[in-house]
C-alpha cells in the first residue's frame, strides 16, 4: 500500500480537495478527504494524448521497440501516463507495419502508456492537406480499411467528403474505432450528415477545416454549432490565446481534448527534420514546411495544460477534463482519468505553477523531477 499525502486532489467530477491517496495493486484504493486547505502539490489524472506524432527525434513513422520506450518515458516527464503513436497519410504497407509494431509493443508488456495507434489520413481532402504528403492521400474503400484496421487502431481521423466515408463508417464501427473529423473542406451540411451519422469529434479543431461564413457555417460553424468533442493544439502559435479562451467560453470544458500534435522536433532544439517525407524546418519551436505551412508542432503537455489554464483562467477541474478525462471518454476507456476509488493508479503530481513533479503509471513512479 502506497500513500501519497497532503496533495490537493482534482477529480473531473468531484471537483478540488485537499487528502491523501491511498494506492494498492496498480489501483486507487481510497480517496480520503481532508478538513485542511494546506498542501504542497496537486495531484490530477495522468495526462492523455490522443494525437502526437512524436518527440525528442522519435517518430511514429519508424519506431523501434527502444525509440518507443524512450518516447513514453520522456512523455512521463509531461505528465502523460496514456497515448497514441499518430501516424501520417501513408501507404497501406507503411500503415499496417506500424500498427502492427505497436500491436507487439503493446501485447509484450505488462503497462505500457501506449493505449494505441491514431491514423491521421489518408482518408482526406487534398485541399486541405495540411502538412500531409499529398501523394498518399486517397478515397476510402472498404476492402482497404479492412486491412488496415485492428484492435490497436483506436481512432482515425478522415474527411467526409472523402469518396467512401460512409462506406467504412460500419467497419470502424465494429472495430470501435472512433471517427475524427479532419483534414476536411467539408462544409456545415456534410459535417451535420457525418455528425448525424454519429461521428462526434474533430480533429485539432479548427486548424485544416473549412472557415466560417455567416451563410456557410463550415466546419468551424459545425463544430461550435453542433455538439461535436474538439481537439486543440494549445501552443500559442495553431490558435491565438482569444481563440482559444473564445472556444472555451462557447463549447465548455466538457467539449475540449488538449493534444500536442507534436513531431520529432518537439523536445529538441531548432533544426530541420522531416514529417511523412516533407522536409520541416523548426524555428522558434514553430515547425513548418518550405512554403510555411505549419507542420505539426513542438509543444510539449505540460505546456498545453499551463497554456490553457492562462489563456482561459479554467479551474484546475476543468484542467482535469481538458487534458484526460474528456480523452478517456471519447475512447471508452473508462478504468482511468479520475482520482477515485477503483481506478488505474495513473496520477501526476504538480507544484503550483503546474510543472510536473512526479508521474505515476498503475501506481508506480515512472517520473521524478530532481
Ligand atoms: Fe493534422
Amino acid at each position: 500500500m502506497k500513500k501519497i499525502g497532503n496533495i490537493l486532489i482534482v477529480d473531473p467530477i468531484k471537483g478540488e480537495f485537499v487528502g491523501n491517496v491511498l494506492v494498492d495493486g496498480g489501483r486507487i484504493e481510497s480517496v480520503i478527504p481532508k478538513n485542511s486547505d494546506v498542501y504542497k502539490y496537486i495531484a490530477m489524472p495522468g495526462f492523455i494524448d490522443l494525437h502526437t506524432h512524436g518527440c525528442i527525434g522519435k517518430d511514429t513513422m519508424r519506431l523501434s521497440a527502444e525509440d518507443l520506450e524512450g518516447w513514453e518515458k520522456f512523455l512521463y516527464s509531461q505528465g502523460v501516463t496514456a497515448f497514441l503513436p499518430t501516424t501520417v497519410s501513408a501507404k497501406k504497407e507503411d500503415m499496417l507495419r506500424v500498427s502492427k509494431f505497436v500491436d507487439e509493443y503493446v501485447h509484450e508488456r505488462a503497462y505500457t502508456s501506449v493505449y494505441g495507434i491514431h491514423y491521421e489520413g489518408p482518408y482526406i481532402n487534398i485541399e486541405k492537406k495540411g502538412a500531409q504528403n499529398s501523394d498518399m492521400i486517397r478515397a476510402a474503400t472498404t476492402e482497404e480499411i479492412r486491412e488496415v484496421i485492428s484492435s490497436v487502431v483506436k481512432l482515425i481521423t478522415m474527411a467526409p467528403e472523402v469518396e467512401g466515408f460512409y462506406d467504412v463508417l460500419t467497419v470502424l464501427k465494429e472495430n470501435k474505432t472512433v471517427v475524427s473529423l479532419g483534414h476536411t473542406n467539408a462544409g456545415f451540411k456534410d459535417m451535420r450528415r457525418a455528425f448525424l451519422y454519429g461521428v462526434n469529434r474533430i480533429t485539432h479543431f479548427p486548424n485544416a477545416i473549412k472557415g466560417l461564413h455567416h451563410r456557410e457555417l463550415g466546419g468551424v460553424g459545425a463544430g461550435l454549432y453542433l455538439d461535436f468533442e474538439i481537439e486543440m493544439i494549445v501552443d500559442g502559435i495553431h490558435l491565438a490565446p482569444e481563440f482559444v479562451d473564445m472556444i472555451y467560453r462557447i463549447k465548455g470544458a466538457d467539449k475540449i481534448m488538449l493534444i500536442t500534435d507534436s513531431i520529432d522536433a518537439a523536445g529538441l532544439e531548432d533544426g530541420k527534420y522531416n514529417l511523412g517525407g516533407l522536409d520541416v524546418t523548426v524555428k522558434n519551436g514553430k515547425a513548418t514546411l518550405p512554403d510555411g505551412t505549419l507542420a505539426g508542432s513542438t509543444l510539449l503537455f505540460n505546456k498545453a495544460i499551463k497554456n490553457f489554464k492562462k489563456f482561459t483562467n479554467c479551474s484546475l477541474r476543468e484542467l482535469a477534463k481538458v487534458s484526460s478525462y474528456n480523452a478517456a471518454r471519447n475512447l471508452a476507456i473508462e478504468d482511468v482519468a479520475r482520482i477515485e476509488e477503483g481506478y488505474k493508479a495513473n496520477i501526476v503530481l504538480l507544484d503550483k505553477e503546474l510543472n510536473v513533479i512526479r508521474t505515476y503509471l498503475n501506481g508506480e513512479t515512472v517520473y521524478e523531477s530532481n
